[in-house]
């Protein structure tokens, strides 16, 4: 989580930077074009461990629910195993590279990818936060060594271990939340 905290941490700083230039947040609760046209988001394997997590053993009532027959219905989908009404249903735990999409102006139309229709509007997330981000987590994978972490950050070496978040098969995430139950 110390991760998220930093990243969050940075996405509001360089949103602030932005809107005292006078640009305005499009992004929305209820607005999640971005949910359902970006289908190479990448996921890393401390991220889906929280996503397990908090499907499991966070998640209550109406939404668990409705989570777990999307799940078991992924063939029709045509958006992110967890948008669910519209809304991220593992908000908290969301990976990095949802949190920091931000996209200023106007809300994405349907099926557009902000970042290729107009990378102007798109926040560029502020490099430090990130790196400091990757740097608290890559003790989770074994880096323990300061000068390895920072190795691994500039060359790019931990995007290695992402996976595309669509590719992965989510209808046992459903399996597991139900035996979590009994
Ligand atoms: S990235 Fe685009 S679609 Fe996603 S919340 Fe922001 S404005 Fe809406
Ligand atoms: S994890 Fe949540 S925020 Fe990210 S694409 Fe899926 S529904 Fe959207």
């Amino acid at each position: 989580m110390d991760g998220y905290l930093i990243t969050d941490q940075g996405i509001s700083e360089a949103i602030s930077r932005e809107e005292k230039q006078g640009r305005k947040l499009a992004c929305a609760r209820g607005c999640a074009s971005c949910c359902k046209s970006h289908e190479t988001i990448p996921v890393y394997p401390l991220e889906l461990m929280g996503m397990f997590w908090y499907a499991t053993e966070v998640l209550e009532g109406e939404l668990r629910e409705k989570l777990k027959t999307q799940l078991r219905n992924l063939e029709a989908l045509q958006s992110c195993s967890f948008l669910v009404d519209n809304a991220c249903a593992l908000h908290v735990v969301r990976p990095m590279a949802c949190r920091s999409f931000n996209v200023f102006n106007t809300q994405c139309a349907v099926g557009e990818d902000a970042y290729y229709t107009r990378r102007d509007d798109v926040l560029t997330p502020i490099k430090k936060y990130t790196d400091d981000a990757f740097n608290v987590m890559l003790p989770f994978y074994g880096v323990k060594n300061k000068a390895e972490r920072r190795k691994m950050i500039k060359t790019g070496g931990m995007h290695q271990m992402a996976k595309v978040m669509r590719e992965l098969n989510w209808s046992s995430l459903a399996d597991k939340m139900d035996a979590f139950e009994k």
